[in-house]
Order: C-alpha cells, then structure tokens, then sequence
C-alpha cells in the first residue's frame, strides 16, 4: 500500500528509466514513489550480459538491475508493487488508477513502461510457446543444452543471445531476413568467429514445425531464391525488436508513426508534467546507458516542473 495519496513524482515502471529517475527525483528531494507491477529491472534483468555499461565491462542484466535497485533504495525511494490500470491527466495534478481501485496523485508523472517483445505471427508461433518457442535466451536457454537452436533477428539482442546460446546449445542458427546484420559490429566479429553459431542470410521463417515434444525445427524461405528448407532445431528464439508498451499512456500524448512516444529535450510529453523516458520514447537508440540518461533528464526536469506548480498553487514547501 502507498505511503499517502499525493506526491511530487509518480514513476510508472522500474526498469533502468524509472530507476534512474527515482534515484534524481529523491536527489533532487521530490516527493516520490516508484510503481512497478513486476519484477524491477525490465527488460534488461532477463539480458544475458551487457557489457557497455559504461563502468562495467560485463556484467549480467539481473546484477546491473539489482544495483540500480539498491541504488535507488539507498535514497528510501518509494518502491510500490502493484498494477497500474489507467494514467488519468488532470490540470493541477496528474493521476494514476491502481489494480485495486486506488487513485495516487502527483504534480507530475514519469512513465517509463518500456517495451515487450516483437511476435512474428507465423504458423506454430503460438501453440508452441513455452514447449521450445522463446522471447528470452536468458530465461530459457538452460533448457537446450547441447541441442540445436534457432535465433530470428539480426539486432543486437539476437547475436548477443546467439553468442550466449553457443555457450549451452550444441548448435545454433541464426536466421536474418537480410544479408547484413543491423547489430553492432563488435558482435557480429564475434558472431562469425563462433564456430557453434552458423549464419541463414536472406532468409525468413514461415513456419515452427512440432511434434508431441515439442519444437522440432523450421521451414526457412530464402527470401532471393524463394527456395524452402528445413532446419531442424528443439528450440527457437524470436528476437526481432519489440514494441513500446503504450497502453497506459493517455490519449492526448503524441506518437510517432511507429508508436513510440514523442517528447521534447526534457523527455516532457505533449501534456505538461507528463514525462516519457527509455524505450517507450521516440529516439536514435535504445540503450540502457540512454534509458537511464532519460531518467535522470525527466527527473531534472521534473523538480522545476514541481516548484513551478506549486508556487502557482502556493503549496508550502
Ligand atoms: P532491433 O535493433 O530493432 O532489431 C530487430 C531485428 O529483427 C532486425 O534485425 C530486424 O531486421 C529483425 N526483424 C524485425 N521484424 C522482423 C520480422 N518480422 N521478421 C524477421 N526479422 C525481423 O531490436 P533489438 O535487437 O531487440 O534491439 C533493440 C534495441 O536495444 C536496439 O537499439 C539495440 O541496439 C538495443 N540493444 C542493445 C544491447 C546492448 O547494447 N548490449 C543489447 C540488446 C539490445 P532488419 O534489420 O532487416 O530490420
């Protein structure tokens, strides 16, 4: 339960942005509360390893998180776990409705809800999720030692969950639509001198095939030639992007075509005192440098937002 019902800053999601922002906001001593539904860390704790987070040359995903955790907590910031169902804009303040019915209020809001992963909606997708179709190599690689895997995608996630797979799987493919690999060059040097991970170029998946096992492996198109092949494999990592998860975000914010939130330089929506950061926001990269770097801009932001308003207001300091 919330410590009272009005706040300075209410952030909505914990993951580097919303942890980021809660550690400034307390700096800056904002009234705060962090809400997160699940576990903190977002999408980064089920990250195998990052390794360009500045000070850290490697470091698992789930350990960087706990820390920006601690980090945050070591300045008594407010963590709440529980839902958030609805972000209500209001003129002197801003709302949120939780799971249980609660509204919490604050002068300003942070929402920082990231994103999920991408699904390919092919034939087999679906039904075989969780009996050897994945979204997270970290979660469930375990299950696939020393068999033969698949990777879709040709971003940084899919060669770094490739690279990471190559250490449990037997064999890994890794299938790109197109001939050149959009991750980072650094990982594509490892990509290729990893004699475990063998390269499918212009090649797309049109189907996961079962058995009553589960996943038993791939009918892959060429995408020049529109030859069929086979591949067999007992599991399959669909890592192919994600979506920003905008379903909280009110009406009268503006998106980018794609759906990623707009926002000026202090990460402030088309609604004042209503702030978007890390990945739900429209911006050249999404890197968990750039999302805590968002947390701490909103953050700043934020405190001169709050005076602002309260001395319209005139709410004692
Ligand atoms: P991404 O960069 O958007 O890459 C998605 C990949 O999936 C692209 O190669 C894309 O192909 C392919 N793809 C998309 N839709 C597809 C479809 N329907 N069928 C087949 N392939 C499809 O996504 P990401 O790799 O998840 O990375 C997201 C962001 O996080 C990026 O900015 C990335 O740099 C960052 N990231 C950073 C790290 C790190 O620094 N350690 C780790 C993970 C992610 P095309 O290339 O043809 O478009």
């Amino acid at each position: 339960m919330a410590e009272k019902e009005m706040y300075d800053v209410i952030i909505v999601g914990g993951g580097p942005a919303g942890l980021t922002a809660g550690i400034y906001a307390k700096r800056a001593a904002l009234d705060t509360v962090l809400v997160e539904k699940g576990v903190p860390g977002g999408q980064v704790a089920v990250t195998p390893a990052v390794e360009n987070y500045p000070g850290f040359p490697e470091i698992g995903g789930f350990e960087l998180c706990e820390k920006f955790l601690q980090h945050a907590k070591s300045y008594d910031l407010e963590v709440l776990q529980t839902e958030v169902e609805a972000v209500e804009p209001g003129n002197d303040h801003h709302a949120v409705r939780l799971s249980d019915g609660v509204h919490l209020k604050a002068h300003a809001l942070i929402l920082a809800t990231g994103g999920l992963p991408r699904i390919l909606n092919i034939h087999g997708e679906r039904e075989n999720f969780g009996k050897g179709v994945s979204y997270c190599a970290t979660c469930d690689g375990f299950f696939f030692r020393d068999k033969t895997v698949a990777v879709i995608g040709g971003g940084d996630t899919a060669l770094e969950d490739a690279l990471y797979l190559s250490k449990i799987a037997k064999k890994v493919y890794l299938i790109h639509r197109r001939d050149a690999f959009r991750g980072s060059k650094i990982l594509q040097e490892q990509v290729f001198s990893e004699p475990r991970i063998e390269c499918v170029l212009n090649a797309v998946v049109d189907e996961i095939k079962a058995d009553e096992s589960g996943v038993s492996g791939l009918s892959v198109r060429d995408t020049q030639t529109g030859r069929l092949q086979d591949l067999d494999c007992e599991g399959v990592f669909i890592l192919v992007g994600f979506s920003p998860n905008i379903d909280l975000v009110p009406a009268g914010v503006q998106k980018s075509p794609t759906g990623y939130v707009l926002t000026d330089e202090k990460c402030e929506t088309s609604i004042p005192g209503i702030f978007a950061v890390g990945d739900l926001r429209q911006k050249y990269a999404n890197q968990i440098v750039l999302a805590a770097a968002d947390g701490c801009t909103a953050a700043l932001a934020c405190a001169h937002y709050v005076e602002a308003v309260k001395t319209r207001l005139k709410v004692p300091a």
